[in-house]
Protein backbone atom coordinates (compact mmCIF):
# COMPACT_ATOMS: atom_id res chain seq x y z
CA UNK A 1 0.00 0.00 0.00
CA UNK A 2 1.34 3.40 -1.11
CA UNK A 3 2.31 5.05 2.48
CA UNK A 4 0.76 8.63 2.71
CA UNK A 5 2.79 10.97 4.23
CA UNK A 6 1.76 13.74 1.96
CA UNK A 7 -1.11 13.99 -0.97
CA UNK A 8 0.48 16.25 -3.57
CA UNK A 9 1.01 19.45 -2.27
CA UNK A 10 -0.86 18.48 0.99
CA UNK A 11 1.14 17.29 4.04
CA UNK A 12 -0.93 14.58 6.11
CA UNK A 13 -1.18 16.13 9.40
CA UNK A 14 -3.76 13.44 11.63
CA UNK A 15 -6.79 11.15 10.76
CA UNK A 16 -10.01 13.38 11.04
CA UNK A 17 -12.07 10.06 10.79
CA UNK A 18 -13.31 6.81 8.39
CA UNK A 19 -16.67 6.32 6.92
CA UNK A 20 -18.10 3.96 4.71
CA UNK A 21 -16.04 5.22 1.34
CA UNK A 22 -12.64 6.17 2.80
CA UNK A 23 -10.82 8.10 5.01
CA UNK A 24 -10.70 12.04 5.82
CA UNK A 25 -7.71 13.82 6.75
CA UNK A 26 -6.18 16.80 8.20
CA UNK A 27 -3.71 18.24 5.97
CA UNK A 28 -1.51 21.47 5.40
CA UNK A 29 -1.12 23.24 2.15
CA UNK A 30 2.01 24.09 1.84
CA UNK A 31 1.49 26.27 -0.81
CA UNK A 32 -1.64 28.68 0.86
CA UNK A 33 -0.18 27.92 4.42
CA UNK A 34 -3.70 26.50 5.27
CA UNK A 35 -5.12 23.50 6.52
CA UNK A 36 -7.61 21.30 4.76
CA UNK A 37 -9.41 18.17 5.15
CA UNK A 38 -8.51 15.57 2.03
CA UNK A 39 -10.65 12.51 1.45
CA UNK A 40 -9.16 9.72 0.15
CA UNK A 41 -11.24 6.74 -1.37
CA UNK A 42 -10.56 3.65 0.97
CA UNK A 43 -8.29 0.90 -1.43
CA UNK A 44 -10.80 -1.91 -1.35
CA UNK A 45 -12.96 0.47 -2.89
CA UNK A 46 -11.12 1.95 -5.92
CA UNK A 47 -11.34 -0.32 -8.18
CA UNK A 48 -14.47 -0.15 -7.98
CA UNK A 49 -15.42 2.21 -11.31
CA UNK A 50 -18.67 2.88 -10.22
CA UNK A 51 -17.54 3.67 -6.31
CA UNK A 52 -14.78 6.25 -8.05
CA UNK A 53 -16.91 7.69 -9.96
CA UNK A 54 -19.85 8.42 -7.16
CA UNK A 55 -16.97 9.35 -5.22
CA UNK A 56 -15.19 11.82 -7.30
CA UNK A 57 -19.21 12.98 -8.22
CA UNK A 58 -19.36 13.94 -4.47
CA UNK A 59 -16.80 16.26 -5.41
CA UNK A 60 -17.78 17.96 -8.44
CA UNK A 61 -21.25 18.08 -6.74
CA UNK A 62 -20.01 19.99 -3.71
CA UNK A 63 -18.99 22.27 -6.37
CA UNK A 64 -21.87 22.57 -8.26
CA UNK A 65 -23.18 24.04 -4.96
CA UNK A 66 -20.94 26.62 -4.48
CA UNK A 67 -22.68 28.18 -1.10
CA UNK A 68 -20.73 29.51 2.21
CA UNK A 69 -23.68 26.69 3.60
CA UNK A 70 -21.86 24.21 1.64
CA UNK A 71 -18.18 22.58 2.39
CA UNK A 72 -16.21 23.82 -0.88
CA UNK A 73 -13.92 21.43 -2.62
CA UNK A 74 -10.93 22.71 -3.50
CA UNK A 75 -8.61 20.23 -5.67
CA UNK A 76 -8.94 16.49 -6.51
CA UNK A 77 -6.65 13.80 -7.49
CA UNK A 78 -5.26 10.32 -7.46
CA UNK A 79 -2.41 8.60 -5.66
CA UNK A 80 0.36 7.42 -7.68
CA UNK A 81 -1.42 3.75 -6.31
CA UNK A 82 -4.73 5.06 -8.39
CA UNK A 83 -6.78 5.73 -5.33
CA UNK A 84 -8.94 9.36 -6.32
CA UNK A 85 -8.99 12.10 -3.60
CA UNK A 86 -10.20 15.53 -2.96
CA UNK A 87 -9.51 18.22 -1.05
CA UNK A 88 -12.12 20.62 1.05
CA UNK A 89 -12.28 23.48 3.05
CA UNK A 90 -11.29 22.05 7.16
CA UNK A 91 -13.90 22.07 9.35
CA UNK A 92 -12.13 23.12 12.66
CA UNK A 93 -14.65 22.68 15.45
CA UNK A 94 -16.00 19.01 14.38
CA UNK A 95 -19.57 17.82 13.87
CA UNK A 96 -22.41 17.55 15.09
CA UNK A 97 -22.00 13.80 16.11
CA UNK A 98 -19.05 15.23 18.05
CA UNK A 99 -21.19 17.39 19.62
CA UNK A 100 -23.96 14.97 20.52
CA UNK A 101 -20.95 12.46 22.00
CA UNK A 102 -21.79 14.59 25.74
CA UNK A 103 -25.35 13.90 24.81
CA UNK A 104 -28.22 15.93 23.89
CA UNK A 105 -28.07 19.51 23.56
CA UNK A 106 -29.52 22.18 24.81
CA UNK A 107 -33.05 22.58 23.39
CA UNK A 108 -32.48 26.24 21.55
CA UNK A 109 -28.89 24.94 20.62
CA UNK A 110 -30.69 21.95 18.93
CA UNK A 111 -33.00 24.16 17.15
CA UNK A 112 -30.83 26.69 15.66
CA UNK A 113 -28.25 23.65 14.73
CA UNK A 114 -31.32 22.02 13.04
CA UNK A 115 -32.59 25.15 11.53
CA UNK A 116 -28.57 26.04 10.43
CA UNK A 117 -27.78 22.88 8.87
CA UNK A 118 -32.31 22.71 6.62
CA UNK A 119 -30.76 25.98 5.60
CA UNK A 120 -27.30 24.55 4.11
CA UNK A 121 -30.24 22.07 2.43
CA UNK A 122 -31.93 24.46 1.23
CA UNK A 123 -29.02 25.98 -0.60
CA UNK A 124 -28.63 22.67 -2.28
CA UNK A 125 -31.95 22.53 -3.09
CA UNK A 126 -31.49 25.33 -4.77
CA UNK A 127 -28.79 24.13 -6.61
CA UNK A 128 -30.80 20.94 -8.05
CA UNK A 129 -29.13 18.56 -5.43
CA UNK A 130 -30.59 16.42 -3.12
CA UNK A 131 -28.24 15.30 -0.16
CA UNK A 132 -29.57 11.80 0.60
CA UNK A 133 -27.81 11.35 3.47
CA UNK A 134 -27.86 14.09 6.01
CA UNK A 135 -26.61 13.11 9.42
CA UNK A 136 -24.89 14.41 12.17
CA UNK A 137 -21.35 13.54 11.09
CA UNK A 138 -22.03 15.13 7.97
CA UNK A 139 -22.93 18.32 9.28
CA UNK A 140 -19.75 20.18 9.66
CA UNK A 141 -18.63 23.33 12.41
CA UNK A 142 -16.29 25.74 11.54
CA UNK A 143 -14.90 29.11 13.50
CA UNK A 144 -15.71 31.89 10.93
CA UNK A 145 -12.84 34.88 11.56
CA UNK A 146 -15.00 36.71 13.66
CA UNK A 147 -15.10 33.97 15.69
CA UNK A 148 -19.15 32.40 15.15
CA UNK A 149 -19.49 28.92 14.15
CA UNK A 150 -20.63 28.34 10.56
CA UNK A 151 -22.36 25.31 9.74
CA UNK A 152 -21.39 23.46 6.93
CA UNK A 153 -23.14 20.48 4.93
CA UNK A 154 -20.48 17.24 3.71
CA UNK A 155 -20.52 14.27 1.94
CA UNK A 156 -23.08 14.00 -0.85
CA UNK A 157 -21.35 10.95 -1.26
CA UNK A 158 -25.22 9.84 -2.15
CA UNK A 159 -26.41 12.90 -3.03
CA UNK A 160 -28.04 12.82 -7.04
CA UNK A 161 -29.23 16.12 -8.67
CA UNK A 162 -32.49 16.85 -8.34
CA UNK A 163 -33.16 15.53 -12.40
CA UNK A 164 -31.43 12.21 -11.80
CA UNK A 165 -32.95 11.38 -8.44
CA UNK A 166 -37.09 10.78 -10.34
CA UNK A 167 -34.98 7.75 -11.52
CA UNK A 168 -32.86 6.48 -8.85
CA UNK A 169 -33.76 2.94 -7.65
CA UNK A 170 -30.80 2.61 -4.96
CA UNK A 171 -32.02 2.33 -1.43
CA UNK A 172 -29.31 4.79 0.27
CA UNK A 173 -28.64 7.07 3.52
CA UNK A 174 -28.46 5.84 6.76
CA UNK A 175 -30.40 4.08 9.06
CA UNK A 176 -32.77 6.48 11.23
CA UNK A 177 -32.27 9.38 9.56
CA UNK A 178 -33.52 7.46 6.09
CA UNK A 179 -36.90 8.38 4.70
CA UNK A 180 -39.60 5.74 4.12
CA UNK A 181 -39.55 6.87 0.40
CA UNK A 182 -35.53 5.92 0.23
CA UNK A 183 -35.52 2.80 0.45
CA UNK A 184 -38.78 1.71 -1.82
CA UNK A 185 -37.64 1.08 -5.34
CA UNK A 186 -38.48 4.10 -7.91
CA UNK A 187 -40.52 5.96 -4.84
CA UNK A 188 -38.95 9.01 -6.90
CA UNK A 189 -37.11 11.32 -4.01
CA UNK A 190 -36.91 15.18 -3.77
CA UNK A 191 -36.26 17.62 -1.51
CA UNK A 192 -38.82 16.40 1.55
CA UNK A 193 -36.76 13.40 1.85
CA UNK A 194 -33.52 15.65 3.20
CA UNK A 195 -36.48 17.08 5.37
CA UNK A 196 -37.05 14.04 6.80
CA UNK A 197 -33.17 13.76 7.51
CA UNK A 198 -33.07 17.43 8.96
CA UNK A 199 -36.00 16.08 11.45
CA UNK A 200 -34.13 13.18 12.46
CA UNK A 201 -30.80 15.24 13.13
CA UNK A 202 -33.51 17.33 15.16
CA UNK A 203 -34.91 14.61 16.85
CA UNK A 204 -31.11 13.26 17.90
CA UNK A 205 -29.76 16.76 19.30
CA UNK A 206 -32.64 17.64 21.30
CA UNK A 207 -33.19 14.10 23.12
CA UNK A 208 -29.80 12.21 22.62
CA UNK A 209 -31.46 9.04 20.78
CA UNK A 210 -31.61 8.20 16.81
CA UNK A 211 -35.21 8.08 15.59
CA UNK A 212 -36.73 4.66 14.89
CA UNK A 213 -37.92 3.59 12.15
CA UNK A 214 -40.56 6.08 9.96
CA UNK A 215 -43.79 6.11 11.49
CA UNK A 216 -42.45 4.28 15.11
CA UNK A 217 -40.87 7.14 16.44
CA UNK A 218 -40.65 7.56 20.36
CA UNK A 219 -42.55 10.85 20.91
CA UNK A 220 -39.30 12.99 21.63
CA UNK A 221 -41.21 14.12 25.05
CA UNK A 222 -40.85 10.98 26.25
CA UNK A 223 -37.24 10.95 26.16
CA UNK A 224 -36.63 14.74 27.07
CA UNK A 225 -39.63 15.16 29.42
CA UNK A 226 -40.44 19.36 29.81
CA UNK A 227 -39.83 19.80 26.15
CA UNK A 228 -42.22 22.19 24.40
CA UNK A 229 -45.38 20.29 23.27
CA UNK A 230 -45.26 22.63 19.80
CA UNK A 231 -41.06 21.46 19.50
CA UNK A 232 -42.57 18.21 19.32
CA UNK A 233 -44.83 18.82 17.05
CA UNK A 234 -42.56 20.70 14.55
CA UNK A 235 -39.54 17.69 14.91
CA UNK A 236 -42.40 15.10 13.88
CA UNK A 237 -43.89 17.09 11.42
CA UNK A 238 -40.66 16.74 9.91
CA UNK A 239 -40.35 12.70 10.35
CA UNK A 240 -43.82 12.68 8.96
CA UNK A 241 -43.05 9.43 7.01
CA UNK A 242 -45.81 10.57 4.56
CA UNK A 243 -43.74 13.31 2.67
CA UNK A 244 -47.09 15.44 1.67
CA UNK A 245 -47.39 15.85 5.40
CA UNK A 246 -43.76 17.09 6.08
CA UNK A 247 -42.62 20.72 6.39
CA UNK A 248 -42.92 21.62 2.19
CA UNK A 249 -39.35 22.69 2.18
CA UNK A 250 -36.32 22.55 4.01
CA UNK A 251 -36.58 26.65 4.47
CA UNK A 252 -40.03 26.42 5.51
CA UNK A 253 -38.48 23.61 8.55
CA UNK A 254 -35.79 25.95 9.13
CA UNK A 255 -37.75 29.00 9.60
CA UNK A 256 -40.13 26.75 12.22
CA UNK A 257 -36.90 25.91 14.28
CA UNK A 258 -35.73 29.68 14.17
CA UNK A 259 -39.32 30.61 15.67
CA UNK A 260 -38.82 28.23 17.84
CA UNK A 261 -35.62 28.67 19.09
CA UNK A 262 -36.48 32.33 20.32
CA UNK A 263 -39.06 31.24 22.00
CA UNK A 264 -38.14 28.18 23.90
CA UNK A 265 -36.67 27.78 27.54
CA UNK A 266 -35.71 24.15 27.72
CA UNK A 267 -38.05 22.68 30.97
CA UNK A 268 -36.35 19.47 30.93
CA UNK A 269 -34.21 19.89 34.17
CA UNK A 270 -34.97 23.08 35.65
CA UNK A 271 -32.63 25.04 33.10
CA UNK A 272 -32.61 28.60 32.90
CA UNK A 273 -32.92 28.51 29.42
CA UNK A 274 -29.07 30.59 29.46
CA UNK A 275 -28.29 27.83 26.69
CA UNK A 276 -29.93 30.18 24.32
CA UNK A 277 -26.38 32.77 24.85
CA UNK A 278 -23.92 29.30 23.64
CA UNK A 279 -25.95 29.10 20.78
CA UNK A 280 -25.55 32.75 19.56
CA UNK A 281 -24.79 33.60 16.24
CA UNK A 282 -25.94 30.05 15.24
CA UNK A 283 -23.44 27.04 16.86
CA UNK A 284 -21.75 28.46 19.45
CA UNK A 285 -20.10 25.98 22.08
CA UNK A 286 -22.54 23.83 24.19
CA UNK A 287 -22.03 25.60 27.49
CA UNK A 288 -25.54 24.60 29.31
CA UNK A 289 -26.37 21.16 28.83
CA UNK A 290 -29.41 19.58 30.35
CA UNK A 291 -28.59 16.87 32.73
CA UNK A 292 -30.94 14.48 30.77
CA UNK A 293 -30.49 11.15 31.88
CA UNK A 294 -30.30 8.59 28.89
CA UNK A 295 -32.29 5.71 30.37
CA UNK A 296 -33.25 2.23 28.39
CA UNK A 297 -34.63 4.19 25.27
CA UNK A 298 -31.05 5.95 25.47
CA UNK A 299 -29.03 6.37 22.80
CA UNK A 300 -27.31 3.02 23.12
CA UNK A 301 -30.87 1.33 22.69
CA UNK A 302 -30.67 1.67 18.91
CA UNK A 303 -27.44 1.61 17.95
CA UNK A 304 -27.03 -1.94 17.20
CA UNK A 305 -29.38 -2.13 15.10
CA UNK A 306 -28.02 1.17 13.37
CA UNK A 307 -24.77 -0.55 13.17
CA UNK A 308 -25.99 -3.70 11.23
CA UNK A 309 -28.24 -1.20 8.98
CA UNK A 310 -24.58 0.95 8.63
CA UNK A 311 -23.39 -2.28 6.59
CA UNK A 312 -26.31 -2.47 4.73
CA UNK A 313 -26.69 1.50 4.19
CA UNK A 314 -23.49 2.84 4.29
CA UNK A 315 -22.17 1.45 0.97
CA UNK A 316 -25.18 1.90 -1.14
CA UNK A 317 -23.80 0.07 -4.27
CA UNK A 318 -22.02 -2.76 -2.91
CA UNK A 319 -25.11 -5.00 -3.90
CA UNK A 320 -23.40 -8.29 -4.98
CA UNK A 321 -25.37 -11.55 -5.43
CA UNK A 322 -22.63 -14.04 -4.62
CA UNK A 323 -24.85 -16.20 -3.02
CA UNK A 324 -23.35 -19.83 -3.28
CA UNK A 325 -26.13 -22.82 -3.01
CA UNK A 326 -24.35 -25.93 -1.01
CA UNK A 327 -25.16 -29.30 -0.77
CA UNK A 328 -26.28 -28.86 3.52
CA UNK A 329 -30.14 -26.86 3.65
CA UNK A 330 -29.85 -23.00 4.02
CA UNK A 331 -27.68 -21.00 1.51
CA UNK A 332 -23.88 -20.19 2.23
CA UNK A 333 -22.61 -16.34 1.59
CA UNK A 334 -19.42 -14.74 2.22
CA UNK A 335 -17.97 -11.09 2.30
CA UNK A 336 -15.89 -9.43 -0.16
CA UNK A 337 -12.38 -9.91 1.53
CA UNK A 338 -13.50 -13.61 2.36
CA UNK A 339 -12.93 -13.61 5.70
CA UNK A 340 -16.50 -14.38 6.79
CA UNK A 341 -18.81 -17.25 5.73
CA UNK A 342 -21.70 -18.00 7.25
CA UNK A 343 -24.63 -19.97 6.66
CA UNK A 344 -28.55 -18.78 6.12
CA UNK A 345 -31.54 -20.71 5.77
CA UNK A 346 -33.29 -21.41 2.65
CA UNK A 347 -35.31 -17.74 1.27
CA UNK A 348 -33.45 -15.53 3.87
CA UNK A 349 -30.25 -15.07 1.08
CA UNK A 350 -32.27 -13.18 -1.65
CA UNK A 351 -29.43 -9.80 -1.20
CA UNK A 352 -26.23 -9.68 0.34
CA UNK A 353 -24.17 -6.96 1.36
CA UNK A 354 -20.46 -7.57 1.55
CA UNK A 355 -18.84 -4.50 1.26
CA UNK A 356 -17.71 -4.49 5.32
CA UNK A 357 -18.90 -1.99 8.44
CA UNK A 358 -17.68 0.91 10.40
CA UNK A 359 -17.21 -0.91 14.02
CA UNK A 360 -17.60 2.62 15.73
CA UNK A 361 -21.82 2.19 14.61
CA UNK A 362 -22.22 -0.23 17.53
CA UNK A 363 -19.85 2.26 20.05
CA UNK A 364 -16.63 0.35 18.97
CA UNK A 365 -13.48 2.14 17.77
CA UNK A 366 -14.10 3.63 14.23
CA UNK A 367 -12.67 1.62 11.05
CA UNK A 368 -13.56 -0.60 8.11
CA UNK A 369 -13.74 -3.97 8.77
CA UNK A 370 -14.95 -7.21 7.07
CA UNK A 371 -19.20 -7.17 7.47
CA UNK A 372 -21.55 -8.98 5.51
CA UNK A 373 -25.59 -8.33 5.90
CA UNK A 374 -27.70 -10.94 3.83
CA UNK A 375 -31.49 -10.75 3.88
CA UNK A 376 -34.29 -11.36 2.03
CA UNK A 377 -35.34 -7.87 1.72
CA UNK A 378 -32.11 -5.74 3.05
CA UNK A 379 -33.84 -2.29 1.67
CA UNK A 380 -36.67 -3.06 4.63
CA UNK A 381 -33.30 -4.12 7.01
CA UNK A 382 -33.89 -0.65 9.05
CA UNK A 383 -37.50 -0.87 9.96
CA UNK A 384 -38.10 -3.40 13.15
CA UNK A 385 -41.42 -3.63 11.32
CA UNK A 386 -40.81 -5.17 8.15
CA UNK A 387 -40.50 -9.03 9.28
CA UNK A 388 -37.05 -8.76 7.44
CA UNK A 389 -35.67 -11.98 7.44
CA UNK A 390 -31.79 -12.11 7.51
CA UNK A 391 -28.65 -11.59 8.87
CA UNK A 392 -26.01 -9.27 9.66
CA UNK A 393 -21.98 -10.01 11.01
CA UNK A 394 -19.00 -7.46 11.40
CA UNK A 395 -15.76 -8.20 12.98
CA UNK A 396 -13.99 -5.62 15.46
CA UNK A 397 -10.54 -6.49 16.41
CA UNK A 398 -10.52 -3.93 18.74
CA UNK A 399 -12.82 -2.83 21.87
CA UNK A 400 -15.14 -4.96 24.02
CA UNK A 401 -17.72 -6.00 21.67
CA UNK A 402 -19.64 -8.22 24.61
CA UNK A 403 -19.69 -4.90 26.91
CA UNK A 404 -21.49 -3.15 23.26
CA UNK A 405 -23.83 -5.78 22.80
CA UNK A 406 -24.78 -5.57 25.97
CA UNK A 407 -25.45 -2.08 26.29
CA UNK A 408 -28.30 -2.65 23.22
CA UNK A 409 -31.72 -2.05 23.58
CA UNK A 410 -34.51 -2.27 21.06
CA UNK A 411 -37.23 -0.37 22.53
CA UNK A 412 -40.70 -1.89 20.69
CA UNK A 413 -39.28 -5.33 21.27
CA UNK A 414 -39.62 -7.39 24.09
CA UNK A 415 -36.67 -8.47 26.00
CA UNK A 416 -36.47 -12.17 26.19
CA UNK A 417 -32.85 -11.96 28.02
CA UNK A 418 -29.39 -13.42 27.36
CA UNK A 419 -27.89 -16.59 27.27
CA UNK A 420 -24.55 -17.91 27.05
CA UNK A 421 -22.98 -19.72 23.74
CA UNK A 422 -20.78 -22.20 23.27
CA UNK A 423 -19.82 -23.92 19.89
CA UNK A 424 -17.36 -25.53 18.22
CA UNK A 425 -15.76 -22.59 17.09
CA UNK A 426 -17.38 -19.46 18.48
CA UNK A 427 -18.25 -18.62 22.10
CA UNK A 428 -20.10 -15.75 23.74
CA UNK A 429 -23.39 -14.14 24.86
CA UNK A 430 -26.61 -14.12 23.08
CA UNK A 431 -29.78 -11.98 23.84
CA UNK A 432 -33.13 -12.54 22.45
CA UNK A 433 -36.17 -9.66 21.70
CA UNK A 434 -39.05 -10.41 20.47
CA UNK A 435 -42.47 -9.42 19.57
CA UNK A 436 -40.90 -6.38 17.73
CA UNK A 437 -43.18 -4.72 15.73
CA UNK A 438 -44.94 -6.86 12.48
CA UNK A 439 -43.73 -10.10 14.84
CA UNK A 440 -40.39 -9.92 14.54
CA UNK A 441 -37.64 -11.43 16.48
CA UNK A 442 -34.18 -10.13 17.11
CA UNK A 443 -31.30 -11.69 18.31
CA UNK A 444 -27.85 -10.03 18.88
CA UNK A 445 -24.39 -11.77 19.51
CA UNK A 446 -20.93 -11.46 20.39
CA UNK A 447 -18.87 -14.14 20.33
CA UNK A 448 -15.05 -14.85 20.31
CA UNK A 449 -13.00 -17.74 19.24
CA UNK A 450 -14.17 -20.87 21.67
CA UNK A 451 -10.25 -22.26 21.63
CA UNK A 452 -7.20 -20.44 22.91
CA UNK A 453 -6.19 -18.97 19.44
CA UNK A 454 -6.60 -15.19 19.34
CA UNK A 455 -8.92 -13.92 17.04
CA UNK A 456 -11.11 -11.12 16.03
CA UNK A 457 -14.43 -10.23 17.68
CA UNK A 458 -17.79 -11.07 15.97
CA UNK A 459 -20.46 -9.26 16.15
CA UNK A 460 -23.77 -10.65 14.80
CA UNK A 461 -27.54 -9.61 14.39
CA UNK A 462 -30.68 -11.66 13.01
CA UNK A 463 -33.95 -10.76 12.21
CA UNK A 464 -36.64 -13.50 11.86
CA UNK A 465 -40.15 -14.21 12.06
CA UNK A 466 -42.36 -17.15 12.49
CA UNK A 467 -40.88 -21.11 12.73
CA UNK A 468 -37.75 -22.17 14.46
CA UNK A 469 -35.15 -20.68 16.05
CA UNK A 470 -32.61 -20.41 13.36
CA UNK A 471 -30.32 -18.92 15.71
CA UNK A 472 -27.66 -21.55 16.99
CA UNK A 473 -27.39 -23.25 13.57
CA UNK A 474 -26.46 -19.59 12.38
CA UNK A 475 -23.71 -19.44 14.70
CA UNK A 476 -22.63 -22.57 13.98
CA UNK A 477 -22.14 -22.26 10.36
CA UNK A 478 -19.92 -18.74 11.09
CA UNK A 479 -16.33 -19.08 9.87
CA UNK A 480 -13.98 -16.46 9.52
CA UNK A 481 -10.37 -16.86 8.92
P1 LIG B 1 -20.33 7.95 6.19
O1 LIG B 1 -19.28 7.27 5.39
O2 LIG B 1 -21.43 7.01 6.54
O3 LIG B 1 -20.78 9.21 5.55
P2 LIG B 1 -18.89 9.63 7.97
O4 LIG B 1 -19.64 10.86 7.56
O5 LIG B 1 -18.52 9.58 9.40
O6 LIG B 1 -19.71 8.35 7.60
P3 LIG B 1 -16.72 10.48 6.23
O7 LIG B 1 -17.59 11.38 5.46
O8 LIG B 1 -15.73 9.68 5.48
O9 LIG B 1 -17.58 9.45 7.09
O10 LIG B 1 -15.97 11.39 7.28
C1 LIG B 1 -15.26 10.82 8.33
C2 LIG B 1 -15.10 11.85 9.43
O11 LIG B 1 -14.16 12.84 9.04
C3 LIG B 1 -16.37 12.61 9.74
O12 LIG B 1 -17.16 11.93 10.68
C4 LIG B 1 -15.83 13.92 10.29
O13 LIG B 1 -15.57 13.75 11.67
C5 LIG B 1 -14.52 14.09 9.57
N1 LIG B 1 -14.59 15.05 8.47
C6 LIG B 1 -15.10 14.85 7.24
N2 LIG B 1 -14.95 15.92 6.45
C7 LIG B 1 -14.34 16.86 7.22
C8 LIG B 1 -13.90 18.23 6.98
N3 LIG B 1 -14.07 18.83 5.82
N4 LIG B 1 -13.31 18.88 8.01
C9 LIG B 1 -13.15 18.27 9.20
N5 LIG B 1 -13.53 17.01 9.49
C10 LIG B 1 -14.11 16.30 8.51
MG1 LIG C 1 -19.54 11.81 6.04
Amino acid sequence: MHSVGRIGRYRLERRLGTGAFGTVWLAHDDELDAPVAVKVLAENWSHRLDVRERFLSEARLLRKAASPRVVQVHDIGELPDGRPYFVMEYADAGTLADLLDDGPLPVAEALRLTALAARSAQALHEAGIVHRDIKPSNVLLRTAPDGTRRVLLADLGLAKSLAEASGLTLAAGSAGYRPPEQAEPGAGIDARADVYSLGAVGYQLATGTVPGAPGRIVPPRRLRPGLDPGVARTLLRALEPDRERRWPTAEAFARELERAATTDTDGSDGSDGSDAAGAAGGAGPPDARPRVRRGRLGRRGTVALTAAVAAVAGAGVALALTLRPSAPPGVRVADATGRIELRVPDGWGRQLRDSGWDPRTLGLPAGHEPGLAVADDLGRWQDLGAGVRGVFAGLSEHGDVTARVNAVDHPGCHYDGSRAYTGDRWRGRVRAWTRCPGEGRLTEAALVPAGAAPGPQVYVQIRQRDGADATDGILRSLRVT
